[in-house]
């Protein structure tokens, strides 16, 4: 099949035609099958009234001849025969010629007593009646010809109707099809350039082709948006894993250059490489953990309240501060447990790292409009300027305590991003009277 026969306009089109043609068909035949019937019986009624008018003649009737003229006046064409049980046989004017080119002609089976001869058609009756027999041909052929006149006309009025209709369906099908064609032809050029600033022309209608030009755009869109963050990421992580193995490197080299004469380098640089491999090691694990989280995901109910509660429990085992809760019961989320375990312990693990043993912790999670997580501390808190930017990867309040906590900045870029996926919002606020509050935000479903 050639790619023109495979399109829409095509396809649609051929199919519409059939059917309209199949339609018709029905149409027809039942049009022809109705007008025969309808024709016939219109031919044995008047033969019926014809034999009623004859019944009422009295038998001693002397002027047959005239009587049967009459009768049939209304068409010279039709024909009575009159047989009298004992007597002679009438016929009407042309009746013998008629009579005598019948018996020749041929009955139908189907319609009982309808006639063919030659050029002619005639229905045709017998009727007894006291003392004679009547018979009676009526001549059919005029009826036949309007009917079949009405037929012609109908089978043209429906051709027509056919190809005004295909015209016009192929017409419309070619626009919509045209769209399709356009948008395809934009999609292989996005394809064939890569050019990033490009999407689909979306038109007005129809309104499928609307919402699907509508919907790869938004695709297109996520997919640049994802890419470039890909891009970005590959580009921080290598800077960020590049800084302290450069620094171990000039620590290694130290020592081997001057390690033999200054052995009292050694063990400060012995420290230092120590520390930088232990935080390597946190970061590229953060950083699987940024990837793996994206690949996998294992969604179903979870109780949010009874996590919460077991975090909170590990909290106050492992930390020196105070940790106080105030946990709603029953709240369930539709998600991936480990996920939610993970803001959990990001948000928690921060208001350990980034406040005083002396201070406070308090955790509180409730459902109200939304299911709200707060993560408040009495620690450090974070400058004004900063709150923005903690979220972005990589990226360190770069305070006196900040520095002196192991760290590598995407704790809080994995909350951000689990919390995006479920549509939720990740915010940081000032507590009273100092320290930060970290809000986590997921849509009740
Ligand atoms: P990390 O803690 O490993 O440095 P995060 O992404 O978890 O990375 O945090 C980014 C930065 O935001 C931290 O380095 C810190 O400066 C700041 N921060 C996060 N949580 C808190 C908090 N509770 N109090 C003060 N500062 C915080």
């Amino acid at each position: 099949m050639t790619d023109r026969k495979k399109g829409a306009q095509f396809q649609l089109t051929s199919r519409f035609v059939a059917i309209l043609t199949g339609l018709l068909l029905i149409v027809n035949v039942a049009f022809v099958t109705i007008s025969l019937y309808s024709v016939y019986y219109y031919l044995a009624d008047q033969a019926k009234e014809i034999a009623t008018t004859l019944e009422e003649v009295p038998q001693a009737t002397d002027d047959w001849d005239a009587l049967v003229d009459v009768t049939i006046a209304k068409n010279e064409e039709d024909a009575v025969r009159i047989l009298l049980t004992d007597g002679p046989t009438y016929y009407s004017k042309d009746g013998k010629e008629i009579f005598t080119e019948l018996a020749e002609g041929t009955a139908l089976p189907i319609f009982k007593g309808i006639i063919l001869m030659e050029d002619e058609i005639y229905y045709f009756q017998r009727h007894q009646q006291q003392g004679r027999t009547v018979e009676i041909a009526i001549h059919g052929n005029t009826v036949i010809e309007m009917m079949m006149r009405m037929l012609v006309i109908s089978v043209l009025l429906n051709l027509f109707a056919v190809l005004i209709g295909s015209w016009i369906i192929y017409f419309f099908v070619g626009k919509w099809s045209k769209t399709l064609q356009q948008m395809t032809q934009e999609m292989k050029e996005i394809e064939l350039t890569n050019n990033q600033a490009k999407l689909l022309s979306v038109p007005e209608t129809p309104s499928e082709i609307k919402q699907a030009a509508s919907s790869f755009n938004q695709l297109l869109r996520m997919q640049r948006e994802a890419m470039k963050r890909e891009g970005q990421f590959v580009t921080d992580a290598s800077h960020e894993l590049r800084t302290p193995l450069t620094a171990i490197r000039g620590h290694v080299q130290l020592i081997k250059r001057r390690g033999s004469a200054h052995p009292e380098v050694i063990a400060p640089s012995i420290d230092f490489i120590d520390k930088e491999s232990k935080r390597l090691e946190t970061m590229t694990n953060q950083l699987l953990l940024l990837g793996k989280h994206h690949a996998t995901q294992v969604c179903k109910e979870v109780d949010f309240s009874v996590l919460v509660q077991q975090e909170v429990q590990k909290l106050q085992a492992s930390c020196p501060q105070e940790v106080t809760f105030d946990i709603q019961e029953n709240i369930h989320m539709y998600a991936d447990e480990l996920e939610l375990q993970q803001i959990c312990q990001n948000l928690f693990g921060n208001a350990r790292k980034y406040s005083a043993a002396n201070e406070t912790i308090h955790i509180r999670l409730q459902a109200n409009e939304t299911i709200q997580l707060d993560v408040a501390d009495t620690g450090e808190g974070i400058p004004d300027e900063m709150k923005g930017r903690i979220f972005e990867r990589f990226f360190r309040v770069d305070s006196s305590r900040s520095s002196q906590v192991e760290g590598s900045g995407i704790g809080l870029a994995i909350v951000a991003s689990i919390v995006e996926k479920y549509q939720g919002k990740l915010s940081v606020a000032d507590n009273q009277p100092k320290g930060s509050i970290f809000t986590v935000e997921f849509p009740k479903k």
